[in-house]
């Protein structure tokens, strides 16, 4: 028979084994005491006053247009209000992400799509690294689908918006939302005012007015404007020389913002310089080493002298004039995305990747959210936030949970760009199984947690170490390196005091520096005060 050691030598074990079973316990009863559905409440649909709506969305955008999509189909009257009059541009990189061409098929837009030839899928893409290291691979094989899609958002948000409206959404174009937005919080309404006066009215409002939200802002959600930003130029078909679907360059000097050329249907470019909030001051616009202030000079350096993006370019691009929007990254600027009869959705809630700066498929992807979620609220009759809170919790699993991550990997790539050459070399090393793999993290496929996973963060742990032998002890030339010309003017634009931009030293490089030069200085004072005390 086995003896069991006295209680006393087992102190530990049973300890350990008492937290383990506390812990679990605790997980597995928060778990199952989650709330799932919304509570039973009085504004049943058949408590809808006559000619008012379920639901008022502002905004046909993709979130918005998205949600009223998936309300109208679930038997929800929706009103979606838009200041525009589709067609309408919007600045954008239009490189739409897997989860979102998933929905696009839903709807059946990506067919429209296809038959009007106004999107590209991308059979081959990569990027190029900090240090120049570069891979072009064919990703599609490998995943059995293009990780992404380019399509004009011009052309794209037109097609979501009426493929809204023919699902049953009364879409009202030209209808800008003014000042005038108020909740009855007796009879469960809002009234919606037009700045020209029209008025609409509705159980519930969707905030889906982009990453400037006035609506969420007036509201008192939304507190700080938007502090990345980023630039867009299309060249014309046949004026250049790219001979890829879809590239992205980190030059080191505006990390963990980088630059990226997409093609579209018939040979088009889409060309985009993102800058990311990053860095201790990042609430008030810091992008790195960057700010909003830079975004001209670096987009227009890098098409005339960036090594590899003058290169795609070719000679004589005929590109058109820059245009810059903003990003609102991570949920920047929210105090929540949800409150009684209230949610906010897509660009207007942070929506957008603080590692990517895309955004058009987590807007998708909670629209799509929100729709559920508030289909079951309308069912209960309940509004209030105490329901409308699973529409965070929704989102919060699908893609939220992964900003942080995001935003320590742009903090991360910032302080080390070694990191990205890292990636870049075992991507090199194992080709499209890695570029894939890549490709599958970058456009929120997996989580950003799929790089920590053993048979992942192991061989990039070597490719690491690779490279650091490479950089520092073989002294490989860095290949990302801007011509004589753009050089002189980075190096006028760090004299003129603003941040610098375009150098070719990473922060902790520029701190040794500065550390050194401190030394000297107060070496040089230590030996004049010696001398004048006449130890010398
Ligand atoms: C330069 C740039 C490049 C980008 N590149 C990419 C990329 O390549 N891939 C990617 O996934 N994401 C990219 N993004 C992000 C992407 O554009 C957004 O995440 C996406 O558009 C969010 O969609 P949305 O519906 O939330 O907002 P929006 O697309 O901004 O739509 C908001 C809508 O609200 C309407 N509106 C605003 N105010 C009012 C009002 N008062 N009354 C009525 N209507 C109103 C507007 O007219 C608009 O139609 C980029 C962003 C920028 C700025």
């Amino acid at each position: 028979m086995v003896q069991l050691p006295p209680v006393s030598e087992n102190r530990g074990l049973y300890a350990a084994a008492a937290v383990t079973a506390a812990v679990g316990g605790g997980l597995l009863l928060r778990r199952a005491l989650r709330q799932t559905k919304p509570l039973a409440g009085p504004y049943t649909p058949d408590t809808l006053p006559k000619g008012a709506y379920d639901v008022i969305i502002v905004g046909a955008g993709p979130s918005g247009s998205v949600a009223a999509y998936y309300l109208a189909k679930g038997g929800a009257r929706v009103a979606l209000l838009d200041k525009e009059h589709f067609p309408r541009d919007k600045i954008c990189g239009d490189a739409v992400c897997t989860p979102a061409i998933h929905i696009l098929e839903e709807m059946g837009v990506i067919e429209e799509l296809k038959a009007a030839d106004e999107v590209r899928f991308a059979d081959n893409g990569g990027f190029v690294s900090p240090s120049g290291l570069s891979y072009i691979g064919d990703s599609q094989h490998k995943l059995g689908t293009a990780a992404a899609c380019a399509v004009r958002r011009i052309d794209l948000d037109v097609r979501v918006a009426r493929a809204a409206q023919r699902a049953g959404a009364d879409l009202k174009e030209g209808f800008e939302v003014g000042k005038d937005v108020t909740l009855d919080k007796a009879a469960g309404l809002w009234t919606v005012q037009s700045t020209d006066g029209k008025t609409v009215t509705g159980r519930m409002l969707v905030c889906a007015d982009g990453s400037t939200s006035r609506l969420a802002t007036q509201l008192g959600y939304c507190t700080a404007p938007p502090q990345g930003v980023s630039s867009r130029a299309y060249i014309e078909g046949g004026s250049h020389n790219a001979n890829f679907d879809g590239l992205v360059f980190y030059p080191r000097w505006s990390l963990p913002g980088y630059a990226a050329i997409f093609k579209h249907a018939k040979d088009e470019l889409g060309f985009c310089y993102y800058l990311i909030p990053c860095g201790n001051k990042a609430q008030t616009g810091q992008c790195g080493n960057c700010t909003a202030d830079d975004l001209k000079r670096l987009h227009e350096n890098a098409i005339k002298h960036d090594p590899f993006i003058s290169r795609a370019m070719g000679p004589n691009p005929k590109c058109e004039r820059m245009r810059a929007g903003s990003l609102r990254v991570g949920g920047q600027g929210l105090t929540t995305t949800f409150d009684d009869h209230l949610i906010i959705v897509g660009d207007a809630a942070g929506f957008i990747d603080p590692l990517t700066g895309e955004g058009i498929h987590t807007a998708m992807m909670g629209g799509k959210a929100a729709a559920e979620v508030l289909l079951a609220c309308r069912e209960a009759g309940d509004f209030s936030k105490r329901s409308t809170r699973l529409y965070e919790q929704r989102w919060m699993e699908l893609f939220g949970h992964d900003f942080k991550l995001s935003q320590k990997g742009a903090e991360l790539i910032w302080r080390f760009p070694i990191l990205l050459d890292a990636c870049a070399n075992e991507v090199q090393r194992q080709g499209d199984a890695m570029m894939s793999k890549w490709a599958e993290v970058m456009t929120n496929m997996r989580p950003k947690t799929y790089f920590l996973r053993p048979d992942v963060a192991i061989p990039l742990g070597f490719a690491l170490l690779r490279e650091i032998w490479q950089q520092k002890v073989m002294k490989r030339p860095d290949q990302y390196v801007m011509p004589a010309a753009a050089k002189q003017q980075e190096q006028q634009h760090a004299v003129s005091g603003a941040p610098q931009a375009g150098g070719s030293s990473s922060p902790a490089r520029r701190r040794r520096r500065q550390r050194r030069r401190r030394r000297r200085q107060q070496q040089k004072r230590q030996r004049g005060r010696g001398a004048q005390a006449g130890y010398q």
